[in-house]
């Protein structure tokens, strides 16, 4: 395959990298650093340019507060992250970056922090807490993680839910669906770090990237024994 170097997007690495979100990061440059393969990983901060060349975004959880810390900077992204979306850029987000993602989040304090719109999604906070660890089946494998959040999203047309929820609570704790899926954009409530568990999931990440560099050769395999038998454990972990 070609060795074109791919661009990992870390948004917000302060403000929103809760639950050790940020692993998520070191696990697609890992993967591809086993195969021999490049990638160059750039933090963007508040008021920081977002990369040309950007392949790849993630984006972690982050409290209430921290979410309101960078509203305004996201906002101000969104008809570039629209743009993004719309040529094929890979994103994965989770939790607080999910709920940003939507077209809004209204706290259950009564702000309404706007959102970007790329994903056909609405948050409500609410007096509730869903907490507690979660995996779900998906066509990519099976994803481990672990969930906190006490907001509501409500998936509109424009998405698809990423997987069926039986425990955990998902998106909302009442229409068993979890995250939400558009294209090449992928929102969760999954924490964990979720791709430090889910192998299958990362790789086809990484494969979409390339794709739509006009890459298709597969990903050489790698051991995921380890990664395997730390999602098995963590399945079957009580809520
Ligand atoms: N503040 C949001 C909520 O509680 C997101 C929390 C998170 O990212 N874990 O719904």
């Amino acid at each position: 395959m070609s060795a074109r170097k791919l661009t990992l997007v870390h948004l917000y690495p302060r403000e929103m990298n809760i639950y050790g979100d940020t692993g998520n990061v070191l696990v697609l440059s890992k993967r591809l650093q086993w195969r021999g393969l490049d990638a160059e990983v750039v933090r963007v901060q508040v008021g920081d340019p977002l990369p040309a060349g950007t392949d790849i975004l993630l984006g972690g959880g982050g409290q209430d507060a921290a979410q309101g810390e960078i509203g305004r900077d996201f906002v101000s992204r969104g008809p570039e992250l629209r743009a993004m979306a719309d040529d094929g850029v890979v994103m994965l987000t989770i939790c607080g970056s999910y709920q940003l993602l939507g077209h809004h989040f209204r706290t259950k304090d009564g702000r309404t922090i706007e959102g970007v719109g790329v994903l056909d999604v609405i948050t409500t906070g609410s007096d509730q807490r869903l907490i507690g660890n979660n995996s779900i089946d998906t066509p990519w494998g099976r994803l481990v993680g672990f969930e906190n959040h006490s907001g509501l999203t409500e998936l509109g047309a424009g998405v698809r839910p990423l997987g069926a929820t039986e425990p955990g609570r998902g998106n909302n704790g009442s229409d068993r669906t979890e995250g939400a899926v558009r294209a090449n954009v992928f929102g969760t409530y999954l924490h964990g770090p979720v791709l430090a568990k889910s192998p299958q999931f990362a790789d086809e990440l990484l494969r979409r990237a390339y794709a739509r560099r006009g890459s298709n050769a597969d990903l050489e395999p790698l051991d995921d024994s380890l990664a395997l038998a730390a999602a098995d454990v963590a399945s079957h972990r009580p809520r």
